[in-house]
This record gives C-alpha cells, structure tokens and sequence, in this order.
C-alpha cells in the first residue's frame, strides 16, 4: 500500500508517518529526513542540500527524484509506503506517478492535514527532534525525560530551519507550490481531508479509519 500524507510543514506528517509504521509496517519515507541525513556528507550536494533546507527553499526535483527512485528501488519487509514531504510541487507529482506505474505500483491514498498558519507557527516553534526521526512538542508530545528521546535515548534538539524566517518562507512555498497538488490529487478523487487541529490520537484514529474503510473495499 502507499499512502501519501500532504500538509504545510507542521501539520503534523512525520508524527502520523511514525504512528502508521508502527500500526500498519509502512516504511516511513521522509524527505526531511532522508535529506537532513544525505547533508551530513560534506560534499558539494551535502552542502547543497543543507544551504536549502537551512534556509526554507526546496532541494531541486532532479535531486530529489533520485532519492525517491533509489529509495523504492531498496527492498524491504515492509507492506508498503507512507510518503511524508513527496511529492512537494506539482513537477514533482507528475514525476512521481511515471515512477510509481514504472515500478508497478499505484498510489491507494492521499491523506491531507488540514491546519492553519498559526497553529504551524506554535508547532513548529515547540517542535524538538531527535536524530532518529522521532518528533516532539514541548507541551502537547513532551517526551517521557526531558530533552531525551523516548525512542532511542539520544539529546532532542532544535531544528536549524525551525526558526521564524525559515518558517515563514516555508508557509509561502507551501501555499504557492505544493497547495497545488493536493488540488491535483483532488482530481484524481484520491485525497481524504483530515482536521489536523484534532489532538495525535484522534488524528491517527481519523487516518486509522479511512485506511480501514479502503483496505475493505480493495
Ligand atoms: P510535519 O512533519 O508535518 O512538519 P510534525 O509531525 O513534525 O509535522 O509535527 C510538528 C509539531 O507539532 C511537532 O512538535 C509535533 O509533536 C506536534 N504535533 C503533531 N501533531 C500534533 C497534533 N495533532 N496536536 C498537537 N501537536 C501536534
Ligand atoms: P520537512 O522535514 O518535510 O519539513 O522538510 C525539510 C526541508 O527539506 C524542506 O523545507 C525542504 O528544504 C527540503 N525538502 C523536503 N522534501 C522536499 C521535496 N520533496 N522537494 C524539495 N525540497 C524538499
């Protein structure tokens, strides 16, 4: 199955990715993540791909194809796919379908969080991370010590690009390029709006019963 989770940043996408590999054994494909990782090499494209996401722009869709492509081309013990940040432009979207008929498979869901800018403000200004993936909220997602993962133990820190400058760039980019495809997908009758502004577990549960409804029906 390959679910993809559409929403501005902050919506809260990698924390329902998480909670969906944990119920359903879909492999957690975050762009974020797999780009913070790739940035560590300082290379000309590490370097690249860190002057990009520390300042709020996209990383090229040439680049981020390849990743994509090398990603599906691993194998796993996986039941499939939850895409978190991909596709981001409608470039990106038109792309993405050509890869993922080429690989035989087809996309089953689009789950949109629905949010507003100030509560992405307040999100993400709250929002501490931990090198494993794992994502926090000071107030609503504290972890169980604080500033310690709950997951794997290591220091949670702040996000370069958490800050107001980088946010406020990542809003517009938001509403000018990636807005788009959710009205993309919404044609191809795929999408399912979810009221992010629900707590983590009723939106889990929300996403929980959309994907039952559908497993039944398919
Ligand atoms: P995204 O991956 O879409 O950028 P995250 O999953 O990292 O968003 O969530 C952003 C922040 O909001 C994190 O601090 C997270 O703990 C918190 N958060 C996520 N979902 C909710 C929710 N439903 N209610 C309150 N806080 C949330
Ligand atoms: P995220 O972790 O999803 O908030 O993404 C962090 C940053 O990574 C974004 O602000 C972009 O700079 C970059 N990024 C993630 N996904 C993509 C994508 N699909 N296309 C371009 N840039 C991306």
């Amino acid at each position: 199955m390959i679910v993809v989770l559409l929403g501005a940043p902050g919506s809260g996408k990698g924390t329902q990715s998480k909670l969906l590999e944990a119920s359903y054994n879909l492999k957690h494909l975050s762009t974020g993540d797999l780009l913070r990782s790739r940035s560590k090499v300082r290379d000309e494209l590490g370097k690249y791909i860190s002057d990009k996401i520390d300042n709020g722009y996209f990383v090229s869709d040439e680049v981020m194809l390849k990743i994509i492509e090398e990603e599906l081309a691993n194998k796993t013990n996986y039941n499939g796919y939850v895409f978190d940040g991909y596709p981001r432009n409608l470039a990106q979207a038109i792309k993405f379908d050509e890869l993922i008929k080429k690989v035989g498979r087809k996309i089953d869901l689009i789950i949109n969080l629905d949010i507003n800018d100030a509560v992405i403000v307040e999100r993400i200004a709250a929002r501490r991370v931990c090198k494993c993936g794992a994502s926090y909220h000071l107030q609503s997602n504290p972890p169980a010590i604080e500033n310690v993962c709950d997951v794997c133990g290591s220091k949670l820190y702040q996000r370069k690009d958490d800050n107001e400058e980088s946010v406020r760039i990542r809003i517009k980019k938001y509403y000018e390029l990636t807005k788009p495809v959710v009205d993309y997908y919404q044609k191809q009758n795929l999408v399912t709006n979810i009221d992010a502004l629900q707590s983590i577990d009723e939106v889990h549960q929300s996403i929980k019963r959309v994907l039952e409804v559908y497993s039944s029906d398919n």
